[in-house]
This record gives structure tokens, C-alpha cells and sequence, in this order.
């Protein structure tokens, strides 16, 4: 393991929640909150309401922007996303997880905690000058964020869809160059 468990946890869920804005958009119900919420194990306050589900999808953009800029305005946008939101880190111990770092309350809204989870899990990254974990996808035709967080650093696309349609276009043009 690369970072804290909390860490990489929270870089994951972030980096799937920017991905579902991707078109087609993949967070539209529900549903499919529910099934990040889960996939996840985002703990605390959960509203399971139409107002949660677009905070949700409104903050994709800025979490798009934290994730995706370079290593000084990332910390800039960290710094004021955890002013904004009066983060306090605290050490928690809950749900069988052993201690980690909330610096929200877990009542606040879904969507102010990602924020501030996002924000902290970048204080890690941009300490450990370790952005380069996040870029974006190889595939040309895809906007969908990649956190490749593997010892060596061997991921490109951010699915295995991604990853299979460049393997088929590149044994494509090697079949027409070699008729
Ligand atoms: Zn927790
Ligand atoms: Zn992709």
C-alpha cells in the first residue's frame, strides 16, 4: 500500500465519482448512488434523496479540476476547499476500521465530506509529490480519469472497455499494414 488506507479509499470513490460524469453520465438515480455509496463504504450522514444525488453531481467538476490540475494550484484548491468547509482532522476509529482521518463531521452533507475527504486524500498525494498517480485516460476518445496507484505504475486507461477498444484499433491497423 502506497498511502494511508483512508487515502487511497477516498481517491478511488473521488476518481469514480469524476468518471460518472462521463458521457453517458452514470450517476442519474438513486440507484446508482447507492451503488457507489456501497462500493465505496462511504460511512455517515446519507440522505438517499433527489437533493443529495444532484449536491452529488454538482460538485464533479471542481473534484475534476482538484484532481486534474498540477501540483501547486492542486494545493491551492485543496487549501481552500478545506477552509471553506472549516475542516478539522480528526482521528476515528469506527464500523471496524481501524484509526483514520475525518475532518468533517459525519453529519454534514455527502457531498461537503467528499469534498473534504478529496481535499485531505490530495494534502497526501501532493506531499508525497506523487500526482503523477492521476492522469487521464490513454484512450483518446475518453475523458475518464486514471488513479494508478500499482507499485508499477502500469496503468493507462481507466477500464478495461477503455483498454480493450485501444488493443483492438492498434491490431487493426497492424492487420492493414501487414495485408
Ligand atoms: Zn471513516
Ligand atoms: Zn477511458
Amino acid at each position: 500500500m502506497l498511502f494511508a488506507p483512508d487515502t487511497e479509499w477516498s481517491l478511488r470513490a473521488a476518481v469514480e465519482l469524476v468518471n460518472s460524469a462521463v458521457d453517458p453520465d452514470t450517476l442519474t438515480s438513486c440507484e446508482q448512488l447507492e451503488a457507489w455509496w456501497t462500493a465505496h463504504r462511504y460511512s455517515g450522514r446519507h440522505d438517499r434523496d433527489a437533493a443529495e444525488l444532484a449536491a452529488l453531481r454538482a460538485i464533479r467538476p471542481e473534484l475534476r479540476t482538484l484532481l486534474t490540475s498540477d501540483r501547486d494550484r492542486a494545493a491551492e484548491i485543496a487549501n481552500t476547499m478545506l477552509a471553506q468547509e472549516r475542516a478539522v482532522p480528526q482521528l476515528v476509529r469506527h464500523d471496524g476500521l481501524d484509526w483514520h482521518i475525518h475532518a468533517i463531521s459525519p453529519q454534514a452533507p455527502l457531498d461537503r465530506r467528499v469534498i473534504v475527504e478529496t481535499a485531505m486524500a490530495m494534502v497526501d498525494l501532493i506531499r508525497a509529490d506523487e500526482l503523477s498517480r492521476l492522469s487521464v485516460c490513454a484512450d483518446e476518445q475518453c475523458d475518464g480519469l486514471v488513479l494508478d496507484l500499482s507499485r508499477n505504475r502500469s496503468r493507462r486507461f481507466c477500464s478495461t472497455r477503455c483498454s480493450n477498444r485501444t488493443a483492438a484499433a492498434a491490431y487493426r491497423a497492424r492487420e492493414r499494414t501487414t495485408s
